[in-house]
């Protein structure tokens, strides 16, 4: 299904911003211009609620997460970011295994089951795309993702 990517996303962010708790900031840097990519909707929303509730659950009380939509040539590239607790860079890679939670008191008191980011990369490499996540302990957390697009076809909207 072609969606307007920007809307798109927005409503998802909207949804999240009028149940939030610990009075986090929800920041969007978006282009001005509308990008239009061709997406299963359900699985990509699921994609982005599970990135977000991570965000949102790791994140410290008054913290800020960043919405970033990056437009490149053959793919947009989404990012979330945290300033939560971060991830120690033996485990970075390891987050989006199935029921791989980073092994501190922290994550078990957070409760889930470890396959939110496995069942987000299932899902975005289904598109043709990449996730990954880049971070500074103790500074926060960044999870990127790519989906196809194609500038060229921008011409026939
Ligand atoms: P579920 O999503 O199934 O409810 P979960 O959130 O623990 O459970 P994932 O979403 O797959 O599972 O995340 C895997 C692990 O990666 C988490 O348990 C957590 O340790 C770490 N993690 C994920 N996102 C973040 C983040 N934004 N900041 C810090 N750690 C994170
Ligand atoms: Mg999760």
């Amino acid at each position: 299904e072609w969606v307007h990517f920007i809307e798109f996303v927005n409503r998802i962010i909207d949804r999240f911003e009028m149940t939030k708790e610990k009075g986090i900031t929800f920041v969007r840097r978006f282009p001005k211009y509308p990008v239009y990519v061709e997406i299963d909707t359900d699985k990509i929303t699921q994609v982005m609620d599970n990135i977000i509730s991570n965000a949102l659950k790791y994140s410290p009380n008054g913290g800020q997460v960043t919405f970033k939509l990056i437009v490149y040539h053959e793919c947009v590239e989404v990012r979330v970011s945290d300033q939560g607790v971060g991830i120690p860079k033996e485990s970075i890679n390891r987050i989006f295994d199935r029921f791989y939670r980073i092994d501190k008191a922290r994550s078990r008191q957070m409760g889930g089951t470890g396959l939110g980011l496995a069942i987000a990369k299932e899902m975005v490499q289904a598109h043709g795309g990449k996730i990954w996540a880049t971070s500074i302990e103790g500074k926060g957390t960044t999870i990127h993702f790519t989906l196809p697009y194609d500038r060229e076809q921008e011409d026939d909207f």
